[in-house]
């Protein structure tokens, strides 16, 4: 049981973290936690104005900050590492009254913002270009990569740090500020980083103002950010519907996006798979942070021979999974994030009924007041992919469908809009490495034998079609955040043109 109301635990937590902003603003938007329900805070928000101002504020930090050598960027990050693993447990404490994640989760989403770190302060040294051979004598060519300008991120309420950070980490390490515009669901989490990045930006010294700021409020910051042609490069994470009205609105002014949105992740489950294995997987990709995960498996594809081994146990699990107040609870299942999400979900689950699935689970939990929406997760046996299976519901609703060959499955494997996450379950290696290859999965991930969710900071994190393409966190994808030009240096003293042209002026 908890000692205290939500709001003094939260207010607790944010004071530690170094937070000043009031949190009990007369009129100010209201935080509300979907553990209990409760409103854990009113906070003062942003205008427009406040947005334009900070883009000014960032575009002048930027003409100091791309100056600085790199590694000397990294230094500020690795500092901030430093502050993050100090303050661990009152982040991972936020992610969970705002998010309602489980502690366990909640304290992952961080160690990924410190992973992330990490990664940048390495890379602070590795920003390399090419040097390339070129057709004419006495030249050289190589490839420069300068800082870009200003970095927009908007973030989503299911995850309301570590997206932050993979795009934060390394534009700063680029030499580029960053605005950061978050769900005006988890805004708290926003300035609990903020605050501690403070203490970093404090340690470091001389780093211009501004380098990194929070916009409170709603859409009309984020669109603020977009609609700057300031911002040089807009990062956003949410669903497909926003990232329809982002993209273009970008496009149009040709700035640089970097779009992760929506996902409809599937595995398939073959007749060779380690079925111990394949349960456990599917069990937390399905249900884990109660399905709210962009990479939460949605769809599962089981063989018919192993059909009636695997989908009995998957039934057992989704009956005695526990769900529970994540913060006085070790349950493996929390609360949705509002009325909004519950509803959607029964409306998928109606759907599905109607289109001849067979529903399990998926009913409203007590476990809090009315203002608390639990649900138990629902595992729905489809007779084919149609209707709801066919979108992103953002609850915990696994499709569990029967296929006979494996060519057809692949197929229908990538018959839908998102294209995030992917799984197969199998120990023949030609299905594996079908599944790997060019008319395998379509996503930007697919994995072998393990589940949709919990990628590492390591590999470059997104995906195709509706999910948007963008790509962030590890792997190369920091060259997003810079700029690169190519160089062409004459040291002889001719003047050769490329591709033999001639061109004499006497
Ligand atoms: P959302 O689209 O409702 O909101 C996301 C953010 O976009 C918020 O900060 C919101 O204020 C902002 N926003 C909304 N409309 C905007 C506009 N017109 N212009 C600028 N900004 C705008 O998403 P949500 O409900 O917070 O998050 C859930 C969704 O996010 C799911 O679809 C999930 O799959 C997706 N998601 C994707 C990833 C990924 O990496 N691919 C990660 C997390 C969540």
């Amino acid at each position: 049981m908890l000692s205290k109301p939500l709001s003094a635990l939260t207010a607790e937590t944010l004071e530690c973290c170094g937070v000043t902003a009031a949190l009990d603003v007369e009129g100010g938007m209201q935080v509300v936690s979907p553990v209990t329900g409760e409103v854990v805070a009113a906070l003062a928000t942003h205008s427009t104005a406040d947005a334009a101002r900070a883009i000014d504020t960032a575009a002048k930090a930027f003409r100091d900050w791309r100056l600085v050598p790199a590694p000397r960027r990294g230094e500020l990050v690795r500092l901030y590492a430093e502050e993050l693993r100090k303050s661990k447990d009152e982040l991972g404490r936020m992610v969970s009254i705002e998010a309602g994640k489980s502690p366990s989760e909640g304290l992952g989403e961080v160690q990924e913002m410190i992973d992330i770190c990490d990664f940048a302060v390495g890379l602070s040294r590795q920003l390399y270009g090419l040097t390339i051979a070129t057709e004419r004598p006495g030249h050289r060519m190589m490839e420069t990569w300068h800082p870009l300008g200003v970095v927009g991120i908007i973030t989503a309420f299911n995850f309301p740090c570590a997206p932050w950070c993979w795009n934060a980490a390394l534009a700063l390490v680029c030499g580029d500020p960053v605005i950061w515009k978050p769900s005006e669901k988890t805004p708290l989490t926003a300035l609990a980083c903020q605050a501690v990045f403070e203490r970093a930006i404090a340690r470091f010294g001389d780093a211009p103002d501004g380098l990194s700021q929070v916009l409170v409020g709603g859409p009309e910051l984020g669109e603020a950010l977009v609609d700057s042609p300031k911002v040089a490069l807009i990062s956003a994470t949410g669903s497909t519907r926003m990232g329809r009205i982002v993209g273009p609105k970008v496009a149009a002014r040709f700035g640089k996006c970097i779009l992760e949105l929506g996902g409809n992740n599937a595995g398939i489950v073959c007749p060779s798979a380690d079925m111990d294995m394949a349960l456990r997987a599917i069990a937390f990709g399905a249900m884990g942070t109660a399905g709210q995960r962009c990479t939460t498996m949605r769809r599962l594809f089981v063989h018919e021979s192993i059909y009636d081994q695997l989908v009995p146990a998957l039934k057992k699990a989704y009956a005695s999974v526990t769900v529970g107040n994540p913060l006085e609870s070790s349950a493996l299942v929390g609360p949705l994030i509002d009325k909004a999400a519950f509803d959607g979900m029964q409306t998928a689950l109606k759907e599905a009924a109607e289109l001849g699935g067979s529903v399990h689970g998926g009913q409203r939990e007590a476990v809090e007041g009315e203002a608390a929406y639990y649900v138990k997760p629902a595992l729905v046996e489809m007779p084919e992919q149609t209707g709801p299976v066919l979108r992103e519901t953002f609850a915990p609703i696994l499709y569990v469908m029967k296929y006979s060959d494996f060519d057809p499955v692949l197929e229908l494997h990538n018959d839908v809009g998102g294209g995030l996450s992917s799984s197969i379950f199998t120990t023949d290696l030609r299905e594996m490495e079908t599944f790997l290859s060019a008319r395998g999965s379509d996503c930007g991930i697919a994995n072998v034998n393990i589940g949709t969710s919990g990628a590492e900071i390591g590999g470059a994190f997104g995906g195709e079609k509706e999910t948007g393409g963008g790509r962030e966190s590890g792997s190369d994808a920091w060259r997003a955040y810079m700029r690169r030009a190519t160089n062409t240096i004459n040291y002889s003293s001719e003047l050769p043109l490329a591709q033999g042209v001639v061109f004499d002026i006497d």
